[in-house]
């Protein structure tokens, strides 16, 4: 390598890493090019700017005031449209929010707990923002939904992850990988402290709670919605280790299947799941004793 092209690579790297700081110190806009909020989260002085999605969530209240609440968070959206149908016709982000809005407005209705979305539309949001959002309102759990895909055409079923730092199989550790990039080139940083954050008590119990809960929902399930063979996955998931409640990820059903796609597809494909995580939610925030 001569000294000349010696130069033109160094600049090149020096310029990738002022662009890369650069785009860091940025503030984010909102997606919709909308004016910047500033929210609530400001500590030790710093007032940091949040996307509109993010300060404006609306709270469906309780039959009962002062429920706890859970948010629901329909997986993927804007440019990151998730998996795509066997189709061609739906993608991921279209069948979450079609079924987040089932999920609130079921629970809305039976009024035992209050209950709001990350998203409402087709909005982009960081898995990191999803998790603010759920801090923010005080969320006492986080439940956010996906649709599965895979090689295999045969694959089929629902899936529930819960968080862990251990993953239960290879399969569950290369989705958490593939669901934590979400193209969300942030999602992936933090892991410098991830041994530090692990030796966290709270986070130990919010695992265990999480894992309870996927256990009780995947019994629930059996019988009523059509399960992957080993329905209790869990996984070290970016989105569930963030929002500082008890979290679920689940996979409705593989839309590469063309079963399991027709089903998702359609309201009533997906009621009999909606209510059974309907049911899941009530009865653990009604086991917790919260507030
Ligand atoms: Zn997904």
């Amino acid at each position: 390598m001569n000294r000349q092209v010696k130069w033109a690579l160094g600049g090149a790297v020096a310029l990738l890493a002022l662009s890369a700081a650069a785009w860091r110190l940025t503030p984010r806009q909102p997606v919709d090019g909308g004016p910047v909020v500033v929210g609530e989260a400001r500590q030790g002085g710093l007032t940091i700017a949040l996307p509109k999605a993010v300060a404006d969530v609306a709270i469906r209240e309780a039959k009962v005031p002062g429920r706890p609440i859970v948010l629901i968070d329909p997986g993927h959206g804007g440019r990151d449209p998730g998996a795509g149908g066997v189709s061609g016709q739906v993608t991921e982000k279209q069948l979450t929010l079609a079924m987040a809005d089932e999920l609130a407005d079921l629970l809305e209705q039976r009024g035992r707990v209050r209950v709001a979305l990350s998203r409402t539309g087709d909005s982009y949001l960081t898995l990191d923002e999803r998790a603010a959002i759920a801090r923010r309102i005080g969320a006492s759990l986080f439940v956010s939904l996906h649709m599965d895909s895979a090689p295999n055409p045969l694959a089929r079923g629902a899936t529930l992850y819960s968080l862990s730092d251990i993953a239960s199989s290879e399969e569950a550790a290369r989705f958490a990988s593939a669901e934590n990039r979400s193209g969300d080139p942030l999602s992936s940083e933090g892991n410098g402290s991830l041994n530090s954050i692990l030796s966290d008590l709270a986070l130990r119990g919010q695992m265990e709670q999480s894992a309870d809960l996927a256990r009780r929902t995947v019994r629930r399930a059996a019988g009523r919605v059509a399960l992957r063979p080993r329905p209790h996955q869990f996984a070290a998931f970016h989105v569930l280790r963030r929002p500082d409640t008890p979290a679920l990820l689940v996979e409705a059903g593989y839309i590469s299947n063309v079963d399991d796609e027709a089903l998702l597809v359609t309201r009533e494909g997906r009621a009999p799941l909606v209510l059974v995580l309907a049911q899941a939610i009530e009865a653990d925030l009604a086991g917790r004793r919260l507030h």
